[in-house]
């Protein structure tokens, strides 16, 4: 017999809980809470307008009969769903606490990743691992889950094309010359959103930081499908020998840009999956296709399970290298207007405009900056999660802490990303502008990449000496003559601006 949508209880909705995945019936009433809290630390301009955008276009043009609570922090939000409700398992600990004590919820498990919770779980209770690899569960789901498979074997016959997908930029050329991709159009949800902000600047103090552009990103369903297409047609060809590049004129490159969709639940990453395994009969290249699925359902299921399995003192309290030093203004409040350093000044200057950079800038600038300069982890996971329209605990929990920073010491990566000047010249056509040179470690031309790079190893000798893949680095760092003067480099760019 038909349920009555009076007979269903009310599910409430998390704001990266927004697409369809997260319905099962299309009468069940809808609750979204807009809590003013997300609000009261600084944040990025672009990531307040994404959110609040997203929310109020899903209560407003919503499939299902939806109720938008707006309330000054989550839990009194909550405490305003009278009786019972249901609620999909929330995405970090504290929205899983204040959710597990409230007797009226119901808890169903967690979505919006190809591999559930008790999947991955099941998996590490059989193999006991000593490290989390992501390789050896991304082909554990390739497998259960029957993607790129042919048999028992991977399509190509090859796991990964990691080699084919670490092309340079293209010679001469300023851009990959790909047409123009998909963005948003701003509506009149969107005029509410940016007037709303500025209210709440002026009334409340609020302090936005990165620039007041218009919304580019997608915040419904049907954008964030519209966005996919544009990339499948116009960018999944060139996205593996690109992932990994980087260039001054070009924001994009060939990435999706899907991040933020997915997280925020609007996509579901299973249907990514399958659409990119479909592009294969289309002529997609299978090295592309390969690593855009190794993105979604290698890296980003494993770094969400990762997030659960280490625990809440793993974001918390982890700090292997004993890293102190603050986050100064300039990287702190993306000011890199009087930066030396281009790769440094670029990476700054783009998420300052629109919140996010693709992964190599992420992992291969900032936070190998930071990890050579010792920056906190816990104000680099909070800078990562507040300046980036995809940034959510879960997501930068292992991706800072663990692959970015090392401050577990190596639990989830077999040794720290630190790479001096000549790996960011070989990726990009940062270093052809800028002052310094990647090839000098010491003296005015130093690159503070690669003066910063031998520095760090000899502050962490210690602790790296027992990792056998740091015993070439730590040799090529016993041989160095001027190490006393690379070190005098290097810190030189520890005060100031580099
Ligand atoms: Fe960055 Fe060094 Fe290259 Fe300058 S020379 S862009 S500081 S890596």
């Amino acid at each position: 017999m038909r349920r009555l949508s009076v007979d269903l209880k009310p599910r409430l909705v998390f704001a990266d809980q927004l697409g369809p995945e997260f319905i099962d019936d299309y009468e069940q009433p809808r609750v979204i809470i807009q809590s003013r809290a997300n609000f009261f630390r600084p944040i990025h301009y672009a990531k307040a307008q994404l959110m609040l955008s997203a929310i109020r276009h899903a209560a407003a043009e919503s499939v299902v009969p939806t109720r938008l609570i707006v309330a000054d922090d989550f839990a009194k939000g909550v405490a305003e769903i009278k009786g019972e409700f249901e609620v999909i398992n929330p995405t970090s600990y504290r929205a899983r606490a204040l959710i597990s004590s409230n007797s009226n919820a119901t808890v169903l498990p967690s979505r919006g990743f190809v591999t559930s919770e008790a999947e991955f779980n099941s998996w590490v209770s059989a193999r006991k691992p000593k490290r989390l690899v992501m390789e050896d569960f991304y082909r554990h789901a390739r497998i259960s889950h029957g993607v790129l498979m042919r048999g028992s074997e991977p399509v190509g016959g090859k796991w990964n094309f990691d080699h084919e997908n670490r092309e340079p930029p293209p010679k001469g050329m300023a851009t990959l010359g790909l047409s123009k991709p998909w963005q948003a159009t701003p509506d009149l949800i969107d005029e509410e959103v940016d007037r709303d902000l500025g209210l709440w600047q002026k009334q409340h103090r609020f302090k936005y930081l990165g620039a007041r552009s218009d919304r580019i990103f997608p915040v419904t369903p049907v954008e964030a499908g519209q966005a996919f297409e544009n990339f499948l047609e116009t960018r999944l060809v060139t996205f593996g020998p690109y992932e990994d590049a980087m260039m001054v004129s070009d924001w994009l490159m060939s990435h999706s840009a899907l991040s933020m969709a997915l997280n925020l639940g609007l996509i579901s990453p299973t249907f990514c999956v399958e659409r990119a395994e479909a592009q294969l009969s289309q002529g997609a290249p299978l090295a592309s296709v390969e690593g855009f699925i190794r993105q979604i359902m290698g890296w980003r299921d494993f770094i969400w399970h990762v997030y659960w399995y280490f625990g809440p003192d793993y974001v918390r309290e982890s700090n292997a290298l004993g890293a102190k030093t603050p986050l100064p203004t300039w990287f702190q409040e993306l000011t890199p207007e009087q930066l030396d350093a281009r790769c440094l000044s670029q990476t700054l200057s783009d998420i300052h405009e629109r919140a996010w950079v693709h992964h190599i800038p992420r992992l291969m600038i900032l936070a190998n900056w930071a990890m050579q300069r010792g920056y906190q982890p816990q104000e680099m996971v909070a800078w990562f999660r507040d300046m980036f329209v995809d940034g959510f605990e879960w997501v930068m929990a292992a991706n800072v802490i663990g692959m970015g920073l090392y401050a577990d010491g190596g639990k989830m990566s077999t040794k720290p990303y630190a790479a001096g000047g000549a790996y960011i010249n070989r990726m990009s056509d940062y270093c052809s502008g800028c002052k310094f040179d990647p090839k000098v470690r010491v003296g005015e031309k130093a690159c503070p990449f690669t003066a910063g790079y031998w520095s760090f190893l000899a502050k962490n000798e210690q602790s790296l000496r027992g990792n056998h893949r740091m015993s070439q680095p730590l040799a090529g760092l016993r041989r160095l003559k001027d190490l006393s003067e690379v070190i005098a480099t290097s810190a030189r760019f520890d005060q100031g601006e580099p």
